[in-house]
């Protein structure tokens, strides 16, 4: 076996080495899968929901040392590793309320001696490829429903969260889910071509759209359900009557909450002219009150880029802005080494010619763009490939339904951004991607809704 070493964003020391797998044990290991699921598939869906229980309470007893394993591997700032596994928990219960009547048979026919019923049967093995940033969260929206409701899981956590995806393994393991119904699958890019090779009967990825459309290409004459969970570009408009400091407040943190590195991320910003100034200025100040140092403080806010190659991206945006005239209000570059660091960066007077407008940062880094109308802003926040997340923030609530009732993104905020909910489907537009998590709906789609014709004789 080969050994994955896991470096410390924040120091860039080694923190371990651990064993990864290779063709021949991601072969051998979706085998032993195959052979688990029925068993499993079989239980009463009250023994899967009592695993997942006692999953949970495992985390609420180990929380403190979970997030200093998710801060030290990818950089979280901790107050934000602890408010991903307190987090996650309402998804759990979310999960665990809903399971049995999201995948009870449907009786939705009867009539003279003909029945017709819906049965949600698991689909069977499934291939859950994860994402660093949230990986709990990311992670969790799909094994902890795909498990629920009956299937078996092949997890391959990012190269960036191996530790963390190692902690799940552990704690899903001994809360009575079989080793070989849950089955961590570690290493890099390899490991999760590797998986696409096997039998799998759904295949759900979350990560960037580069390796999910390599993913899509791979997987594409297989007839296998995909699920891709993808980036954004998250647009927010600002109107002329919402109050500046407020906005500013709320969007400064759904814009570098979680160093920038969420999917949902607040990337781009457009503010009407009536209100820039005072936005811009109220913006740099809370932004210049985040304070940027060892993610391991309870009071850090900016915390390490996870992944080195990030920061050559955010260099070339940041040059790229400055060379079409954007205007540099904070940081705009590097921090000091050793480890991946980025100054929590603003740009104002943006426009579109520019990549920070239209490629994902996935960093500290935003620009905030003046507008003149509302038409002016539903047509630059349309304008992107992506379409995950929007906003508007106005005090006045029909305007905003009416603005984002014409944007194309998958959940849209009035007020708000930077929010998910397990209530609600989590899906995106364009390249943000296909399929979705969470809701009810996010339940039954780790199932095949099979259709029975029932005629009395
Ligand atoms: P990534 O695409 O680099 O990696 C994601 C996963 O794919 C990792 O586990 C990686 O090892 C694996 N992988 C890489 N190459 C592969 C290949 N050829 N075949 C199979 N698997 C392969 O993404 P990342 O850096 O981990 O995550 C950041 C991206 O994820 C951002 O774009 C972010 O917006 C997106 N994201 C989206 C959501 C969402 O819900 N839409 C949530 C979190 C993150």
């Amino acid at each position: 076996m080969t050994q994955l070493a896991i470096h410390n964003p924040a120091t860039g020391a080694l923190i371990t080495e651990v064993a990864a797998d290779d063709a021949a044990s991601v072969a051998a290991k979706s085998l032993q899968a195959r052979a688990a699921q029925p068993r499993w598939a079989a239980l009463p869906l009250a023994e899967r929901q009592a695993c997942i229980t006692r999953f949970r309470a495992a985390i609420v007893a180990e929380l403190e040392p979970l997030a200093a394993i998710m801060t030290r591997e990818t950089g979280k700032p901790i107050q934000m590793s602890r408010n991903e596994l307190n987090g996650l928990l309402g998804r759990i219960d979310f999960f665990l309320a809903e399971v049995s009547a999201s995948t009870a048979t449907q009786t939705v026919f009867n009539e003279g001696g003909m029945t017709e019923q819906i049965e949600h049967t698991p689909l069977g093995v499934v291939a859950n490829i994860s994402a660093w940033n949230y990986p709990w969260f990311v992670g969790g929206n799909v094994f902890i429903p795909a498990l629920l409701s009956g299937n078996a899981v092949l997890y391959k956590p990012s190269e960036y969260a191996a530790m963390t995806g190692l902690a799940i393994a552990r704690l899903l393991h001994a809360a009575g889910v079989p080793q070989d119904v849950f089955v961590p699958l570690i290493g890099g890019g390899a490991v999760g071509a590797a998986l696409l090779e096997q039998k799998v009967d759904g295949l759900f990825f979350t990560g960037s759209y580069a390796t999910g459309a390599k993913i899509a290409q791979a997987m594409g004459p297989r007839m296998v359900k995909l699920q891709l969970e993808l980036g954004g570009k998250d647009p927010t408009y600002v109107c002329e009557d919402a109050n500046p400091q407020t906005a500013a407040e709320s969007l400064a943190d759904g814009a570098m909450y979680n160093t920038g590195q969420s999917c949902c991320s607040v990337e781009r910003i457009y503010v009407h002219e009536k209100i820039y100034d005072a936005f811009v200025a109220a913006f740099v100040a809370t932004v210049q009150g985040f304070k940027l140092g060892d993610p391991m403080a309870n009071d850090t806010y900016i915390g390490a880029i996870t992944r080195a190659p990030q920061l050559d991206v955010l260099d070339a945006q940041v040059v790229d802005a400055q060379a079409k005239g954007a205007t540099l209000l904070l940081g705009g570059k590097r921090g000091p080494g050793p480890g991946n660091w980025y100054e929590p960066t603003v740009f104002s007077h943006v426009n579109h010619d520019m990549e920070l407008m239209r490629e994902e940062s996935f960093g500290p880094l935003i620009g905030i763009q003046k507008v003149s109308s509302d038409t002016e802003a539903v047509k630059l926040m349309n304008d992107t490939r992506y379409g995950l997340t929007a906003g508007v923030f106005t005090p006045d609530e029909a305007r905003a339904k009416a603005l984002l009732a014409q944007v194309k993104a998958g959940s849209v905020y009035w007020n708000c951004c930077d929010r998910v909910s397990p209530r609600l489907p989590w899906s995106g537009y364009g390249d943000s991607g296909v399929g979705l998590t969470l809701s009810t709906y996010g339940i039954q789609t780790f199932t095949r809704p099979k259709a029975w014709h029932l005629r009395k004789p």
